[in-house]
């Protein structure tokens, strides 16, 4: 059985090209990997396929009803399984109950099995906390759910409803949290805020990746850094992350802040950055 894993964080973050690096990583590191976006948007798997999208499976399946695996999976870089999960038309259904309909499509074709996958990765969006973007959470579709983000109050803010969400549905053998991705982290402040914010709500940083034009170049070719520029720095953040997160074993019910502890920690912050950058360094956030 694979190990299945869910990546959420706020629209715009940074999942997708972080899960598609962590993908392309599990993968030259021997093991068999599918990639399965859960995001409306489609574009999840777009770097590990030269940048070129797929057709999806709730697509698929209003043109003809039913589908075979070999028309909703696709082979991507290095040999990794691609899935688009797709949304509902726009305007109409819901898009949580489109990612059910997605998976279980994969089971009813025994795809897992058939392909005799190590890594089943769920790249969601997670702006939306909604009962339909936490069915891989509630359902026990995924073991391990990370989270990206970056220093950004929005980002840390997503992040914070996601484990409110986690939480709730712990009890009733939902995901627990693996970790945060911290994205985007260059600043000496944005890492000191993100080491706060996990130490407050009982998580950790799996891995600090920088934001690298390297990022940037590889995804202008249509691919992940891990492909493109396989000898760079930025390829060895990626490659360090997705061995923790291969060894991941462990995950923990968060503790969400309240929103009123979360507005209080922000504003803490905003008049701590400057003595940060400042170097008059304090190593645990603000008090
Ligand atoms: P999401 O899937 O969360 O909506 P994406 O993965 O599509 O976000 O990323 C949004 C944009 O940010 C993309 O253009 C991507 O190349 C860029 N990006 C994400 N992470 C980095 C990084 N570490 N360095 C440089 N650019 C990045
Ligand atoms: Fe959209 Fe969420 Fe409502 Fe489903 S539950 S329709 S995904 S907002
Ligand atoms: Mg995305």
């Amino acid at each position: 059985k694979p190990k299945q894993i869910a990546i959420y964080g706020k629209g715009g973050i940074g999942k997708s090209t972080t899960t598609s690096n962590i993908t392309a990583a599990l993968s030259v590191a021997g093991y068999k990997v599918m990639q399965v976006g859960c995001d409306p948007k489609n574009d999840s798997t777009v770097t590990l396929r030269g940048g070129n999208y797929i057709p999806t499976i709730l697509d698929t399946l209003r043109e003809k009803k039913s589908a075979k695996a070999s028309e909703v999976v696709f082979s991507g870089f290095n040999g990794v399984h691609c899935v688009e999960a797709g949304g509902p038309a726009p305007g109409v259904g819901c898009a949580g109950r489109g990612i059910i309909t997605a998976i279980e499509l994969l089971k009813q074709q025994r795809v897992f099995e058939e392909l005799d996958l190590d890594y089943v990765i769920y790249d969601v969006l997670g702006d939306v906390v909604c009962g339909g973007f936490a069915v891989p959470i509630r359902e026990g579709i995924a073991e391990h759910v990370f989270t990206v983000s970056s220093s950004d109050f929005m980002a840390i803010y997503a992040a914070n409803n996601l484990f409110t969400g986690i939480k709730k549905y712990s009890n009733n053998g939902g995901a627990l949290l693996g970790g945060v991705i911290a994205n985007s982290v260059n600043a000496p402040y944005a890492k000191h805020i993100i080491d706060d914010f996990v130490a407050r709500t009982n998580t950790q940083v799996m891995e600090y990746v920088p934001r690298s034009i390297t990022v940037t170049q590889a995804e202008l070719q249509g691919k992940t850094t891990i492909e493109a520029f396989p000898d760079s720095e930025q390829a060895q953040v990626y490659k360090k992350l997705a061995d923790r997160i291969a060894n991941h074993t462990e995950s923990r019910v968060p503790e969400p802040l309240s929103a009123e502890a979360l507005r209080k920690w922000a504003a803490d912050w905003s008049d701590q950055i400057l003595a940060v950058e400042a170097g008059e360094v304090r190593s645990s956030g603000a008090s």
